[in-house]
């Protein structure tokens, strides 16, 4: 299996690419589909003691996503979360759309 920090990289571009690609404007299907996908997710995420801290976070925080900034928030605080845990610098998430969705304005 791929070690814990190359799956965690490439999961997270996964999920926030997912983010970046919810609609603006989600319909009550989309919310609901998107809250089932990241319990599921965070029952099956193949890091268990990463899934089962996640599992508590999203217990604790629940999961936000009325509109795409909203869910693009919501997962930004979660993983600066897991930034704080591993003791990574936190990323601003006023900028979670230019490093995800629209690329770098520089
Ligand atoms: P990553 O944290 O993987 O980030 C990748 C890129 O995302 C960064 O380079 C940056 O450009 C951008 N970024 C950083 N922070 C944010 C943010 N808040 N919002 C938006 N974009 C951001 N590892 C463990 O050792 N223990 C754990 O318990 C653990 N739990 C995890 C739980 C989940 C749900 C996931 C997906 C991963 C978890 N990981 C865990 C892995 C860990 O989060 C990192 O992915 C791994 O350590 C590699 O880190 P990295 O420095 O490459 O950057």
């Amino acid at each position: 299996p791929a070690d814990v920090e190359t799956l965690g990289r490439n999961t997270w571009t996964l999920l926030h690419s997912i983010a970046a690609t919810y609609p603006t404007t989600p319909t009550t299907t989309e919310q609901s589909d998107i809250t089932n996908f990241m319990r599921l997710f965070a029952k099956l995420y193949p890091c268990w003691v990463c899934a089962e801290d996640f599992q508590k976070y999203i217990e604790k925080e629940k999961i936000r996503a009325q509109s795409r900034d909203e869910f693009g928030n919501w997962l930004c605080e979660a993983h600066n979360e897991v930034n704080k845990k591993l003791g990574k610098p936190t990323f601003d998430c006023s900028k979670w759309q230019e490093r995800w969705r629209t690329g770098w304005k520089d």
